[in-house]
């Protein structure tokens, strides 16, 4: 049995981080939404009960270490499946970049191999194991737009924002999570970024959505990767209607509400750092 799935990148409209907890992972209120760069995974059943991955980047691990090996082999011990899968995962998402590439490769095996092995295991469930994996997996699972809190694990849908197009900025440098984490002081403050923004969500206003975009970890990464703040800057300065880190970093996202903003921007960021984007939003997952 044969069949493909595109794992879409994620953006961060809003991430506050609300606390450090004992086990060391912070609890965090996370907006966040799927954007039209995806990778994608091509799955083939084998009947000699292996799972090998094969990736078109040669730089990450295919082994063990590779989070859609990971999924895989989290169903097949669980539901003791007979039958192994081959993936391949063609990369388009940049690695290490703050959009959530591996989290979503991890997600696509997960509903695939649902599928394939015939688990029917519901959205919430797949969400609750792949949670094991990290962070973001969870929202993967469920796509769309959502509000994640916890550790990112607990997911409430939201609605779809307004259409919008989406600029990505990333400089040629790869971030840690948990460097960035590592780093932080929880702020302490008396309003919820988060639930602003979930307002302006439910209100379908653009113009509110770009008023409150907002992510704790920007500060962080910014003092320590000034090519990052040189982007923002560029960026704001092009025209978008407004801009913000995405998760850790380093790439940075801008708002543009009209398709003829979108050409001013983008060359303006080109040539002046790695890798750009211009995307929409997607409003559901395939
Ligand atoms: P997040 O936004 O969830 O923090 P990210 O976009 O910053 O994630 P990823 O692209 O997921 O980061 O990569 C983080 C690390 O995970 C890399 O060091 C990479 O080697 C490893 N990794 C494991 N599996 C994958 C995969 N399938 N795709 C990309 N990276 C993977």
């Amino acid at each position: 049995m044969k069949c493909s799935l595109k794992a879409p990148a994620k953006i961060n409209l809003s991430l506050d981080v609300i606390a450090k907890r004992p086990d060391g992972y912070h609890e965090v209120e996370m907006i966040m939404t799927e954007v039209d760069l995806a990778d994608r995974l091509d799955f083939v059943t084998r009947d000699d009960g292996k799972i090998v991955v094969e990736m078109s980047e040669g730089f990450i691990p295919h082994d063990a270490r590779n989070l859609a090996h990971q999924a895989a082999q989290l169903l097949k011990s669980k539901f003791q499946t007979r039958e192994g899968v081959h993936i391949y995962i063609q990369k388009n998402i940049p690695v290490a970049a703050g959009l959530a590439g591996g989290s979503s490769d991890a997600a696509t095996v997960l509903r695939a191999l649902n599928e394939i092995w015939g688990l029917s295991l519901s959205k919430g469930e797949l969400a609750e194991l792949g949670a094991n994996l990290g962070s973001d997996v969870a929202f993967c699972v469920h796509g769309g737009t959502a509000k994640a809190t916890g550790r990112g694990e607990k997911i409430e849908k939201l609605p779809a924002l307004p259409s919008c197009w989406v600029i990505l900025a990333k400089p040629p440098i790869g971030v840690s999570t948990g460097d960035i984490y590592r780093q932080i002081s929880v702020p302490n403050r008396s309003y919820s970024p988060a639930s602003e923004m979930e307002d302006a969500i439910y209100g379908n206003d653009y113009a509110r959505i770009c008023n409150h975009l907002h992510n704790d970890l920007e500060t962080v990464t910014l003092a320590l990767y000034p090519e990052v703040r040189r982007i923002k800057k560029r960026m704001i300065e092009s025209g978008v209607d407004a801009a913000l880190m995405s998760g850790s970093g380093p790439t940075v996202f801008g708002l543009v509400k009209h398709e003829n903003q979108v050409n001013r921007v983008y060359n303006a960021l080109r040539g002046f750092c790695e890798h750009v984007y211009a995307v929409r939003l997607l409003t559901e997952t395939c």
